[in-house]
């Protein structure tokens, strides 16, 4: 399931490029394109969904479990002291992308440019 004018589904068939850093049949991972910090990575189902709200709980699962692997990759890679999940659900919770989405933020120490 895709939608046309979305700019996550356009990178999942290969339209639009990405620095991708994991992959399975379910879920693509990437690099956020505007890095709030070093490894900045966006966490997606591979099937368009808009918000939380409208995830399917076998898509959660899906996504939610290869989590642990892609935060411990960014870990390896990056070397940060920790990392922030972060997910906006609608526009007034600062979604400004459809395709729901989940923020990994390496963090490493005071002034690191998040929070
Ligand atoms: P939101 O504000 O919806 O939680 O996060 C959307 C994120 O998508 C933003 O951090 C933004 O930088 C990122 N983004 C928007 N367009 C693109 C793109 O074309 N490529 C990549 N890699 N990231 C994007
Ligand atoms: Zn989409």
């Amino acid at each position: 399931m895709s939608e046309a004018n979305c700019i996550f589904c356009k990178i999942v068939k290969g339209d639009i490029p990405a620095a991708k850093i994991y992959e399975d049949e379910h879920v693509l991972a990437f690099l956020d394109i505007s890095q709030v910090t070093e490894g900045h990575t966006l966490v997606i189902p591979k099937n368009h969904h808009r918000d939380l709200f409208e995830l399917p709980s076998e898509q959660a699962s899906q996504l939610f479990s290869v989590i642990p692997t892609i935060a411990n990759g960014l870990k390896a890679a990056f070397q940060p002291k920790g990392l922030n999940m972060v997910n906006n659900n609608g526009e007034d919770a600062g979604q400004t992308v459809f395709h729901y989405h989940v923020h990994l933020i390496p963090r490493y120490g005071q002034g690191d440019g998040f929070g």
